[in-house]
Protein backbone atom coordinates (compact mmCIF):
# COMPACT_ATOMS: atom_id res chain seq x y z
CA UNK A 1 0.00 0.00 0.00
CA UNK A 2 1.15 3.28 -0.58
CA UNK A 3 1.72 6.02 2.20
CA UNK A 4 -1.24 8.18 2.66
CA UNK A 5 -0.37 11.55 2.62
CA UNK A 6 -2.41 12.90 6.01
CA UNK A 7 -1.88 9.90 8.04
CA UNK A 8 -0.04 9.88 11.15
CA UNK A 9 3.00 7.59 9.78
CA UNK A 10 5.04 5.12 12.43
CA UNK A 11 8.27 3.33 10.94
CA UNK A 12 8.88 -0.14 12.57
CA UNK A 13 12.33 -1.96 11.81
CA UNK A 14 12.62 -5.78 12.24
CA UNK A 15 9.31 -6.13 11.51
CA UNK A 16 8.61 -9.59 9.65
CA UNK A 17 8.62 -11.26 13.37
CA UNK A 18 8.17 -10.51 17.40
CA UNK A 19 8.92 -7.29 18.73
CA UNK A 20 8.63 -5.32 15.93
CA UNK A 21 5.47 -7.28 14.20
CA UNK A 22 3.50 -6.68 17.84
CA UNK A 23 4.34 -3.20 18.05
CA UNK A 24 3.08 -2.74 13.83
CA UNK A 25 0.00 -4.04 15.05
CA UNK A 26 -0.19 -2.11 18.45
CA UNK A 27 0.65 1.33 16.45
CA UNK A 28 -1.80 0.34 14.16
CA UNK A 29 -4.57 0.12 16.67
CA UNK A 30 -3.28 3.35 17.95
CA UNK A 31 -4.54 4.94 13.93
CA UNK A 32 -1.05 5.36 12.88
CA UNK A 33 0.16 4.31 9.05
CA UNK A 34 2.50 1.90 10.26
CA UNK A 35 5.55 1.07 7.71
CA UNK A 36 7.63 -1.81 7.97
CA UNK A 37 10.76 -3.09 7.01
CA UNK A 38 12.87 -6.37 7.29
CA UNK A 39 14.68 -8.60 4.99
CA UNK A 40 12.14 -11.29 5.19
CA UNK A 41 9.99 -9.59 2.66
CA UNK A 42 7.69 -12.77 2.69
CA UNK A 43 6.45 -11.84 6.29
CA UNK A 44 6.40 -8.31 5.62
CA UNK A 45 3.81 -8.39 3.21
CA UNK A 46 1.65 -10.82 5.29
CA UNK A 47 1.94 -8.21 7.99
CA UNK A 48 1.38 -5.12 5.85
CA UNK A 49 -2.03 -7.07 4.31
CA UNK A 50 -2.96 -7.76 7.68
CA UNK A 51 -3.09 -3.96 9.34
CA UNK A 52 -3.23 -2.26 5.94
CA UNK A 53 0.40 -1.07 6.27
CA UNK A 54 3.57 -0.44 3.75
CA UNK A 55 5.55 -3.09 4.13
CA UNK A 56 9.33 -1.88 2.34
CA UNK A 57 12.22 -4.24 2.02
CA UNK A 58 15.09 -3.23 4.27
CA UNK A 59 18.43 -4.23 5.40
CA UNK A 60 19.53 -1.88 7.86
CA UNK A 61 23.01 -3.25 7.31
CA UNK A 62 23.08 -2.10 3.87
CA UNK A 63 23.95 1.86 3.48
CA UNK A 64 21.93 1.55 0.13
CA UNK A 65 18.85 -0.79 1.51
CA UNK A 66 18.48 2.14 4.10
CA UNK A 67 19.08 5.08 1.76
CA UNK A 68 16.01 3.34 -0.30
CA UNK A 69 13.58 3.34 2.49
CA UNK A 70 14.17 6.25 3.86
CA UNK A 71 13.73 8.12 0.60
CA UNK A 72 9.86 6.40 0.00
CA UNK A 73 9.33 8.33 3.56
CA UNK A 74 8.72 11.62 3.62
CA UNK A 75 7.77 12.05 6.86
CA UNK A 76 6.76 10.17 10.26
CA UNK A 77 5.86 10.72 13.30
CA UNK A 78 7.77 7.79 15.13
CA UNK A 79 10.54 5.54 14.29
CA UNK A 80 10.83 2.33 16.27
CA UNK A 81 14.23 0.86 15.84
CA UNK A 82 14.02 -2.58 16.65
CA UNK A 83 15.72 -4.13 14.44
CA UNK A 84 18.63 -6.27 15.94
CA UNK A 85 19.78 -9.50 17.45
CA UNK A 86 22.67 -11.63 19.21
CA UNK A 87 24.43 -14.47 17.81
CA UNK A 88 26.55 -17.01 20.05
CA UNK A 89 27.33 -16.96 23.72
CA UNK A 90 31.27 -17.45 23.82
CA UNK A 91 34.16 -15.72 25.82
CA UNK A 92 35.69 -12.25 25.32
CA UNK A 93 39.21 -14.70 24.17
CA UNK A 94 37.07 -17.36 21.94
CA UNK A 95 34.39 -14.79 20.63
CA UNK A 96 34.32 -14.85 16.90
CA UNK A 97 34.73 -11.87 14.87
CA UNK A 98 32.27 -12.65 12.45
CA UNK A 99 29.38 -12.64 15.32
CA UNK A 100 30.93 -9.58 17.01
CA UNK A 101 30.54 -7.60 12.89
CA UNK A 102 27.48 -8.93 12.61
CA UNK A 103 25.71 -7.77 15.48
CA UNK A 104 27.59 -4.25 15.38
CA UNK A 105 26.38 -4.08 12.06
CA UNK A 106 22.97 -4.76 12.79
CA UNK A 107 22.15 -3.06 16.42
CA UNK A 108 24.68 -0.04 16.01
CA UNK A 109 25.43 1.08 12.90
CA UNK A 110 21.92 -0.48 11.72
CA UNK A 111 20.51 2.28 14.51
CA UNK A 112 22.64 4.64 13.83
CA UNK A 113 21.89 4.66 9.86
CA UNK A 114 18.25 4.41 10.52
CA UNK A 115 18.42 7.43 12.73
CA UNK A 116 20.25 9.94 10.35
CA UNK A 117 18.54 8.75 7.52
CA UNK A 118 14.76 8.94 8.84
CA UNK A 119 15.47 11.96 10.95
CA UNK A 120 14.57 14.54 8.09
CA UNK A 121 11.50 13.14 8.10
CA UNK A 122 10.91 13.03 11.56
CA UNK A 123 11.94 16.70 12.32
CA UNK A 124 9.20 17.89 8.93
CA UNK A 125 6.47 16.04 11.33
CA UNK A 126 6.81 18.94 14.26
CA UNK A 127 6.56 15.78 16.85
CA UNK A 128 8.86 13.10 16.12
CA UNK A 129 9.63 10.04 18.28
CA UNK A 130 12.64 8.07 18.22
CA UNK A 131 11.97 4.70 20.18
CA UNK A 132 15.33 2.39 20.40
CA UNK A 133 14.92 -0.96 21.39
CA UNK A 134 18.11 -2.07 23.26
CA UNK A 135 18.20 -4.60 26.45
CA UNK A 136 18.93 -4.95 30.03
CA UNK A 137 21.79 -6.13 27.81
CA UNK A 138 22.53 -2.77 27.16
CA UNK A 139 22.72 -2.25 31.11
CA UNK A 140 24.33 -5.13 32.54
CA UNK A 141 27.10 -7.44 31.38
CA UNK A 142 26.52 -11.65 31.59
CA UNK A 143 29.57 -14.38 31.25
CA UNK A 144 29.77 -15.01 27.46
CA UNK A 145 27.40 -12.22 26.20
CA UNK A 146 29.97 -9.20 25.23
CA UNK A 147 29.86 -9.02 22.14
CA UNK A 148 25.84 -8.44 22.66
CA UNK A 149 25.78 -6.76 25.69
CA UNK A 150 28.49 -4.16 24.07
CA UNK A 151 25.99 -3.82 20.73
CA UNK A 152 23.48 -2.85 23.07
CA UNK A 153 25.37 -0.75 25.19
CA UNK A 154 25.91 1.04 22.61
CA UNK A 155 22.73 2.24 21.05
CA UNK A 156 21.82 3.04 24.60
CA UNK A 157 24.67 5.85 24.63
CA UNK A 158 23.73 6.99 21.14
CA UNK A 159 20.01 7.42 22.39
CA UNK A 160 21.25 9.62 25.42
CA UNK A 161 23.77 11.35 23.39
CA UNK A 162 20.95 12.09 20.65
CA UNK A 163 18.75 13.12 23.04
CA UNK A 164 21.09 15.84 24.33
CA UNK A 165 21.88 16.95 20.87
CA UNK A 166 18.78 17.71 19.62
CA UNK A 167 17.43 19.61 23.00
CA UNK A 168 15.28 22.18 21.45
CA UNK A 169 14.16 20.47 18.14
CA UNK A 170 10.31 19.26 17.66
CA UNK A 171 11.83 15.31 19.27
CA UNK A 172 11.66 13.20 21.58
CA UNK A 173 13.65 10.50 22.19
CA UNK A 174 13.28 7.03 24.25
CA UNK A 175 14.92 4.11 25.20
CA UNK A 176 13.29 0.48 25.71
CA UNK A 177 15.18 -1.92 27.67
CA UNK A 178 13.59 -5.54 27.82
CA UNK A 179 14.90 -8.31 29.81
CA UNK A 180 14.06 -11.58 28.13
CA UNK A 181 10.92 -11.76 25.73
CA UNK A 182 10.24 -15.08 23.83
CA UNK A 183 10.72 -14.50 20.00
CA UNK A 184 12.80 -15.82 17.44
CA UNK A 185 15.39 -13.76 18.92
CA UNK A 186 17.00 -17.23 20.57
CA UNK A 187 16.74 -19.55 17.50
CA UNK A 188 19.03 -16.43 15.69
CA UNK A 189 21.49 -16.16 18.45
CA UNK A 190 22.11 -19.93 18.15
CA UNK A 191 21.45 -20.36 14.61
CA UNK A 192 18.39 -22.52 14.49
CA UNK A 193 19.29 -24.97 17.34
CA UNK A 194 15.99 -25.03 19.22
CA UNK A 195 16.87 -27.36 21.98
CA UNK A 196 19.48 -24.28 22.81
CA UNK A 197 17.19 -21.23 22.09
CA UNK A 198 14.16 -23.09 24.46
CA UNK A 199 16.61 -23.79 27.39
CA UNK A 200 16.71 -19.85 27.79
CA UNK A 201 13.19 -19.83 29.14
CA UNK A 202 13.60 -22.45 31.23
CA UNK A 203 12.33 -22.03 34.45
CA UNK A 204 10.92 -18.58 34.31
CA UNK A 205 7.75 -16.92 32.15
CA UNK A 206 9.22 -14.41 29.99
CA UNK A 207 7.68 -11.56 28.62
CA UNK A 208 5.45 -12.00 25.56
CA UNK A 209 6.04 -9.64 22.20
CA UNK A 210 3.03 -7.82 23.49
CA UNK A 211 4.16 -7.11 26.42
CA UNK A 212 6.66 -5.01 24.76
CA UNK A 213 4.42 -3.45 22.60
CA UNK A 214 2.06 -2.08 24.60
CA UNK A 215 4.81 -0.05 26.75
CA UNK A 216 5.72 1.46 22.76
CA UNK A 217 2.33 2.26 22.20
CA UNK A 218 2.33 3.56 25.52
CA UNK A 219 5.11 5.84 25.06
CA UNK A 220 3.94 6.92 21.36
CA UNK A 221 0.69 7.97 22.74
CA UNK A 222 1.86 10.28 25.68
CA UNK A 223 1.34 14.12 24.86
CA UNK A 224 3.94 16.21 22.98
CA UNK A 225 5.57 17.90 26.03
CA UNK A 226 6.42 14.52 28.29
CA UNK A 227 9.63 12.56 27.04
CA UNK A 228 9.79 8.58 28.43
CA UNK A 229 13.77 8.80 28.28
CA UNK A 230 14.12 5.25 29.48
CA UNK A 231 11.73 2.21 30.57
CA UNK A 232 13.27 -1.19 31.75
CA UNK A 233 10.56 -4.10 31.53
CA UNK A 234 11.64 -7.45 32.20
CA UNK A 235 9.74 -10.69 33.71
CA UNK A 236 8.87 -10.90 37.01
CA UNK A 237 11.19 -13.33 38.18
CA UNK A 238 14.00 -12.05 36.20
CA UNK A 239 16.71 -10.91 38.64
P1 LIG B 1 13.28 -11.45 16.46
O1 LIG B 1 14.44 -12.27 16.02
O2 LIG B 1 11.93 -12.05 16.45
O3 LIG B 1 13.22 -10.09 15.62
C1 LIG B 1 14.36 -9.44 15.12
C2 LIG B 1 13.93 -8.59 13.96
O4 LIG B 1 15.07 -7.85 13.49
C3 LIG B 1 13.40 -9.41 12.80
O5 LIG B 1 12.24 -8.81 12.29
C4 LIG B 1 14.53 -9.35 11.78
O6 LIG B 1 13.99 -9.35 10.46
C5 LIG B 1 15.11 -7.97 12.09
N1 LIG B 1 16.45 -7.83 11.56
C6 LIG B 1 17.57 -8.53 11.88
N2 LIG B 1 18.59 -8.14 11.12
C7 LIG B 1 18.12 -7.17 10.30
C8 LIG B 1 18.69 -6.39 9.27
N3 LIG B 1 19.98 -6.51 8.91
N4 LIG B 1 17.91 -5.48 8.63
C9 LIG B 1 16.61 -5.35 8.97
N5 LIG B 1 16.01 -6.05 9.92
C10 LIG B 1 16.76 -6.96 10.58
O7 LIG B 1 13.65 -10.96 17.94
P2 LIG B 1 13.00 -9.84 18.90
O8 LIG B 1 11.68 -9.43 18.42
O9 LIG B 1 13.13 -10.37 20.26
O10 LIG B 1 14.06 -8.66 18.74
C11 LIG B 1 13.69 -7.33 18.49
C12 LIG B 1 14.65 -6.40 19.21
O11 LIG B 1 14.52 -6.59 20.62
C13 LIG B 1 16.12 -6.65 18.90
O12 LIG B 1 16.77 -5.40 18.78
C14 LIG B 1 16.63 -7.40 20.14
O13 LIG B 1 18.01 -7.21 20.31
C15 LIG B 1 15.80 -6.73 21.20
N6 LIG B 1 15.64 -7.46 22.46
C16 LIG B 1 15.14 -8.74 22.47
C17 LIG B 1 15.00 -9.41 23.67
C18 LIG B 1 14.51 -10.81 23.74
O14 LIG B 1 14.70 -11.46 24.81
N7 LIG B 1 13.84 -11.35 22.73
C19 LIG B 1 15.35 -8.76 24.96
C20 LIG B 1 15.81 -7.41 24.81
C21 LIG B 1 15.95 -6.80 23.61
P3 LIG B 1 14.64 -10.07 9.17
O15 LIG B 1 15.43 -11.23 9.68
O16 LIG B 1 13.44 -10.42 8.37
O17 LIG B 1 15.47 -9.00 8.55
Amino acid sequence: MTIPADARIAVVTGASSGIGAATARELTRQGFHVVIGARRTDRLAALADEIGGTALPLDVTDDASVEAFASQIPRADVLVNNAGGAKGLETVLDAELEKWRWMWETNVLGTLRMTRALMPALLASGNGLIVTVTSIAALEIYPGGSGYTSAKHAPGVLHRTLRDELLGQPIRLTEIAPGAVETEFSLVRFDGDDAKAAKVYEGFQPLVAEDVAEVIGFVASRPAHVNLDQVLIKPRAQA
